[in-house]
């Protein structure tokens, strides 16, 4: 599949579609976003069984505003094609929106150990878990540090592939993690955003930088970067965009 995200002061809405028709080719039997609105409140999730232009039609007209947004285009995995298992993926409280590229090939135990620990795994889909996991190891009033750390804690174990980016309410950014599933980072002016690869990256970013296997990342007011343990490292090297001014 294919995923997306972006952070800055230029509305999400535009980048995260356009971003989306281009990533089709990677898998398109759902497609869903989740947008910052901001003031605290969780991430407002808009998903469609289909294309692009099915979640286009059913989008309210809100949707334009947010600045701060993640999306996803499925090839399904774990659980059929239907709008309840289309990415973004949440957690109970709603609080945490996730969308995930890749597999966990230990879905069956994570299940069985969140369901044990009280947790409504509300759907079949693997990715569902790891925002369960991602809520578990975040503080009450979490910044964007504290979303960070818990990414790391929550894949920490996991067994499987994922490029994750991750939404948290009234943290102002987006948080990214990849093993084994592609993700490159990209900055234009007043945005800051993520793509499974090049295609999914607005045409006026003109370099990339590849997030490095099992290393986290941050989309806030600047990309920020870290190893495994959430401890903060040097940005790798970009590498310029072929074709793009
Ligand atoms: N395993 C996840 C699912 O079944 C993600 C699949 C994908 O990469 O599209 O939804």
């Amino acid at each position: 599949c294919g995923i997306v995200a972006h952070h800055g002061t230029r509305p999400a809405l535009p980048v995260l579609l356009d971003g989306l028709g281009r990533l089709e080719y990677r898998g398109y039997d759902s497609v869903g976003i989740a947008l910052d609105p901001g003031g605290g409140a969780s991430p407002h999730v808009h998903r469609s069984a289909g294309r692009l232009p099915a979640l286009v039609a059913a989008l309210p007209p809100e949707a334009d505003e947010p600045t701060t947004g993640i999306g996803h285009t499925r090839w399904a995995t774990h659980g059929p094609p239907v709008p309840a298992n289309a990415h973004p993926h949440r957690d109970c409280t709603g609080r945490v929106a996730l969308v995930h590229n890749g597999t966990l090939s230990d879905a069956n135990r994570l299940r069985a150990e969140l369901a044990a620990q009280g947790h409504l795994v509300a759907t079949e889909v693997d990715s569902e878990l790891v925002a369960h996991r991602i809520e578990d190891a975040l503080p009450l009033v979490p910044a964007l540090a504290d979303v960070v750390a818990a990414v790391a804690a929550a894949v920490r174990g996991l067994r499987g592939a994922w490029a994750l980016a991750v939404l948290v309410a009234g943290v102002d950014g987006v948080v990214l993690a990849r093993r084994g599933s592609p993700l490159l980072v990209g900055s234009a002016p007043g945005r800051r955003m993520a793509a499974s690869d090049e295609l999914g990256l607005d045409p006026a970013v003109t370099e990339a930088r590849e997030l490095p296997e099992g290393h986290l990342a941050a989309l806030g007011d600047e990309v920020t970067w870290f190893d495994a343990d959430a401890r903060p490292v040097p940005a790798p090297l970009p590498w310029p965009l072929a074709g793009r001014a």
